[in-house]
Parts: C-alpha cells; sequence; structure tokens
C-alpha cells in the first residue's frame, strides 16, 4: 500500500522506492545508497545530522517523511541472557519482539502481526486474539530499534519471523522487510540469516519462493493429519501432503538447494511417541531437511505439558536412526516468558472475522476455526 504523500515512513521504504522517489525529484538515484546507509546501518534518523544527504533532498524529505518509532513498555532479561520488550505501536497494540543470545551470534525473533488468528492450540499467541498485520515499518523498527538503540553492544546476526503472528498471512510486509535485511547497503544479512516461519499457509510458502531469498522454516508439529489438525486448525484447509509438497518446492526453487527447517514441539503424552517419531521420519525421507525438536513451553491453562527428557532423548535418537537430521532447541528465555509459543503482548481491539490483509494466501472457503474442523 502506498503511503499518502508526507507520510513516508523512513524505516519502510526500500533502496529501490527511494531512486524511484528520488528520480520523480529530479534528484540523482545515487542518494538512495547514502540514505538507506544513514538510516539502517548507521541508526541516524535526524535528517540535520545525515551529512552525506545534500540539503535539496534533505529539504524534500522533512517535508515527505515520517518516523514514529514503537515505545518500549516493558523490558526483561532473563537468565541466559534473553532478552524481552514489549512494544507499544501507535495504535495502541502491544507486540513482543526477543533477542536471543549465543556463541558468536545473537537472533532477534520479530513479530509480523499483532496476535494471531490461526489459534494452535499450544500457543498463547493465539489467547490474545488478532488485532492486524504490521506494516514493513513497524517489522523493522523492532530490528531497528534494537541494533541501534536498546542492545547495540549485541549486534543482530540473524532475525527469524517467529514472534507475534503468522508472517505468510502478510506476505508482502515481511518480504518488503526481508528485501531490506538482505540488503548489503542496510543489515547485509545473507539469506540463511533471514528465517521466515510458517503454521503452513501453502500458497503462501509457494508465493515467498518467489518474493524473496530467505530461509524457511515450517511448524509441522504432528506427523498425522488427525492429530495435527487438533494442534493446528490450519491443517484442515492444509493438509500435510501438500504442505510438505510446497516445501519440496521451496527446497527445490532458486539458484540453489534450500533445506527446510521442521520445528516439532514436543507435547507429554500428545505427540511424543516413538511410533509418531517413525512416522515423522517417514513423512520427511525425501525432504531436505533439518528437524528442531522444541521443548515445550507451558504457560498457564495451556493444558499441555512439556515431554520428559528420556521421552524427547528418545525421539531425535529415533529420528536419527531413520536418517533424519534432528537437533533437541535448548529453551530460552522461559523464565520471562519469552520462549516458542510463549509471546502474548496485548491487541487493542481484538478483530473477529475476516482479518487477513492479504488475502492471496487463502484461495477460497471459511477460515478454519479453533475447534479444529474448517468451517
Ligand atoms: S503458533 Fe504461530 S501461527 Fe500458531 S497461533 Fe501461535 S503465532 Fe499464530
Amino acid at each position: 500500500m502506498k503511503p499518502s504523500p508526507g507520510h513516508i515512513p523512513l524505516l519502510g521504504w526500500s533502496r529501490k522506492q527511494w531512486e524511484d522517489w528520488l528520480t520523480d525529484r529530479d534528484c540523482s538515484p545515487v542518494h538512495a545508497v547514502s540514505l538507506v546507509r544513514e538510516i539502517h546501518r548507521h541508526g541516524e534518523l535526524s535528517l540535520e545530522r545525515m551529512d552525506s544527504i545534500p540539503q535539496h533532498v534533505r529539504a524534500a524529505l522533512r517535508e515527505q517523511t515520517e518516523c514514529a518509532l514503537p515505545s518500549v513498555v516493558e523490558s526483561n532479561c532473563a537468565r541466559d541472557g534473553t532478552r524481552k520488550w514489549l512494544l507499544r505501536l501507535g495504535c495502541g497494540d502491544v507486540i513482543e519482539t526477543v533477542l536471543i543470545p549465543a556463541a558468536g551470534r545473537a537472533t532477534l525473533c520479530l513479530s509480523s502481526q499483532a496476535g494471531c488468528v490461526l489459534n494452535c492450540t499450544f500457543c498463547r499467541t493465539a489467547r490474545s486474539g488478532f488485532g492486524r498485520n504490521l506494516t514493513v515499518h513497524e517489522i523493522v523498527s523492532q530490528l531497528w530499534l534494537v541494533r541501534h538503540r536498546l542492545q547495540p553492544e549485541m549486534p543482530v546476526t540473524h532475525v527469524v519471523f517467529m514472534g507475534m503472528g503468522e508472517p505468510l498471512a502478510n506476505l508482502d510486509a515481511v518480504a518488503d522487510a526481508a528485501h531490506l535485511f538482505r540488503d548489503p547497503h542496510a543489515y547485509s544479512m545473507g539469506c540463511r540469516q533471514v528465517t521466515v516461519s510458517t503454521a503452513g499457509l501453502v500458497p503462501g510458502i509457494d508465493r515467498l519462493r518467489q518474493v524473496a531469498d530467505v530461509s524457511l522454516a515450517v511448524s509441522l508439529h504432528a506427523p498425522d493429519d488427525v492429530l495435527r489438525t487438533q494442534l493446528m486448525p490450519i491443517n484442515a484447509r492444509y493438509p500435510i501432503d501438500d504442505l510438505l509438497a510446497a516445501c519440496r518446492r521451496y527446497a527445490d526453487g532458486g539458484s540453489r538447494k534450500r533445506k527446510i527447517i521442521i520445528e516439532y514441539v514436543l507435547l507429554d503424552d500428545v505427540n511424543d511417541s516413538p511410533e509418531r517419531a517413525r512416522a515423522l521420519a517417514g513423512r520427511l525421507r525425501d525432504l531436505p531437511c533439518k528437524v528442531n525438536l522444541i521443548p515445550f513451553n507451558a504457560f498457564p491453562e495451556s493444558g499441555y505439558a512439556a515431554s520428559p527428557e528420556p521421552v524427547r532423548n528418545r525421539f531425535r535418537e529415533i529420528l536419527c536412526e531413520e536418517g533424519i537430521v534432528a537437533i533437541t532447541r535448548r529453551p530460552r528465555g522461559d523464565d520471562i516468558a519469552a520462549a516458542c509459543g510463549q509471546l502474548a503482548g496485548k491487541i487493542r481491539k481484538p478483530r473477529a472475522g475476516m482479518p487477513w490483509a492479504d488475502h492471496s494466501v487463502l484461495t477460497h472457503g471459511p477460515l478454519p476455526t479453533a475447534s479444529g474442523v474448517a468451517g
């Protein structure tokens, strides 16, 4: 969507958009590089201090741009160094952003929507309801704030769209943000440093392959449709066969072979039996992938418990015996509710009905319901 004149979001535009804007004003498009560097690489938002930009360009920018940053409502640091920020957006919705430090890297977990409509039964975000899609500016703001203001001493090396929301339901904004993350003049991240994680919107996976060069993670969580639909109602619309076929297309597409990351949260006595481990291995045998096993992070009234460690270990061993690369992800930030599936935020006005801004990811039929049966 094009912003109205005078309201160009400073953090939300790509180098190409700035080039076009400059050309329209009879200015040299070459200044787009300097502008992107000033904003994203150097963290400079004051036009007065952008010395690499000529005065007449700065004057035009002053008239036409705005830069409302989210405000920090709360900041928490976990025992393991994981940091979580609650950020209030201009409209009042509160989202969460999590920075996970590890040896030689720091991963920022970004939100793409305020809330989520997909109603995965093990996920705390789903309990908040759905507010709206975030704009490109709001998505990029999360990285910009952490990189340049909140934690500059720990440069973010990777971003993952695993915070609040389903990124492929907001694909245009997510793809535009990903282009900025990958732009060598902005954040200069490689395709393995930007990961989009989906609950399984099949048309969105196919479109993502065409519009962005990023890594793909898929939340699978069950090897059979009956159980997966119970856990993730979206499975009623896009069952496992269709989802894995889309993963194969994604892995084959582009200039290089890509490995898909399969996420599997281990829920006690629900999806963690040896039979299900073997069934999962069977499903994944011909897919270039790596399985991340995730110990469940409980939250009040979730109704689920984490699988005991010996059960988790046995599940992983079976996958490895069957030739599947599998690791168990170490829980991070669970003491501040910053771990996977624990993000809550606060939606000012939850919306009912058809909340999708990007309707192209859903091709037909009604939305799945929380009961697990597509209506
Ligand atoms: S797990 Fe992801 S897709 Fe499912 S409800 Fe939570 S945020 Fe939405």
